[in-house]
């Protein structure tokens, strides 16, 4: 009889792609990322037990998370980021944040042609936003590709959103450090980046220092470094900071890359790192919660068959907002307490 140690698992089950992924078999993590993408209730049972598995593997990244308006040069600054890292050693997945792409069907971020160099190398790893009807979905599923990606031996994983929505503050939650890239000079409101998203940064980049723009590129830098010393710091042990650099002439990317591993170095000594994740990981199992319960309640067939004239009567001042609401949920409560009997 085998042992259990020699026991190898069965052909198309979650522990055998789980230990394809982990010998860092590319086809392996693309048909994880499309397992743990897909909304089919048996496709998530299976990626829950993949995840399972993979535990062990995952947490050994920097995690990176990448702001700021279109335009900006977003996917110029990870291309030469991430080209710059590879030469360092690392392996870089990059992953992308982005509802619009979810809502429209597609999006700029979708666009092939984005970081053709980096994309062609094996060190290299890039993710298109999956797509999902809710911005909810769309973090969920990018947190379990970026633990899939970590299983699968990348070691340095970069989140990328665009600047224009609640995506900044799902992507921060998912990260060990938050990089906001703006354009020299103009305030934050007129680059289109919104209140409260300078407070997620631990590194501001300006970027397009380059073709004459260098000064005002170094004067902006000064202003920010001004405006964000008024803030509270986002992270105990670090302040934040902040540089200019020119992605498309690779200015400034090395000394980019060393404040990145600054600050992991800092945040790893102090243990705000580990705080920080366990801290993440706990909201994450309370979304998850929040996700499933809503689900279900929707989903409920009592529930539906009442939820359209309760939601008129509050919606038409009929009655109050809570009523309705308390109404839906003894609804639900009974049927479910019917359904254990
Ligand atoms: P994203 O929308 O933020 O991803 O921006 P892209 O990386 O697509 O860049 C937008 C435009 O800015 C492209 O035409 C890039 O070539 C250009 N660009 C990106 N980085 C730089 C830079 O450092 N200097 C200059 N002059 N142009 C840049």
């Amino acid at each position: 009889m085998p042992s259990p140690a020699s026991r190898s698992p069965a052909p198309g089950s979650a522990e055998s792609l789980a230990e394809a992924l982990i010998r860092r078999d590319r086809r392996a993590l693309a048909r994880a990322i499309t397992l743990v993408e897909s909304t089919r209730s048996d496709h998530r049972d299976e990626a829950r037990k993949l995840l399972q598995h993979l535990m062990p593997h995952t947490g050994r990244s920097i995690r990176l998370g990448i702001s700021g308006a279109p335009g900006v040069g977003k996917s110029t600054f990870i291309e030469a980021l991430g080209n710059h890292v590879i030469e360092e050693g690392h392996r870089v997945a990059v992953l992308t944040v982005d509802p619009s792409s979810a809502i429209s069907g597609g999006s700029i971020l979708g666009d092939k042609t984005r970081m053709e160099t980096l994309a062609r190398r094996p060190e290299a790893y890039i993710r298109p936003s999956p797509a999902g009807e809710t911005l909810g979905g769309v973090a969920r599923r990018s947190r379990e590709t970026l633990l899939l990606c970590e299983a699968a031996g990348f070691d340095v994983i970069v989140v990328e959103t665009v600047g224009v929505g609640q995506s900044e503050t799902r992507v921060a939650d998912m990260t060990d450090m938050f990089v906001l890239l703006l354009l020299p000079g103009g305030g934050d409101e007129l680059q289109g980046i919104k209140r409260g998203i300078m407070e997620l940064a631990d590194l501001v980049l300006i970027n397009k220092a380059d073709d004459g723009l260098e000064k005002l590129a170094a004067r902006s830098a000064n202003e920010y470094r001004g405006a964000l010393r008024l803030l509270h710091p986002r992270s105990e042990g670090w302040n934040v900071e902040v540089r200019t650099c020119s992605a498309r002439d690779g200015a400034g990317i090395a000394e980019a890359w060393a404040t990145v591993l600054g600050h992991n170095d800092a945040l790893t000594a102090g243990g705000q790192l580990a705080a920080r994740r366990a801290r993440q990981a706990r909201g994450w199992l309370w979304s998850e919660v929040q996700d499933s319960l809503l689900a279900d309640f929707k989903e409920d067939p009592d529930v539906r068959r009442h939820l359209e004239s309760l939601e008129a009567a509050a919606s038409e001042g009929k009655m109050p907002a809570a009523s309705a609401a308390r109404q839906l949920l003894e609804i639900y409560l009974k049927r479910r307490s019917g359904a254990q009997e």
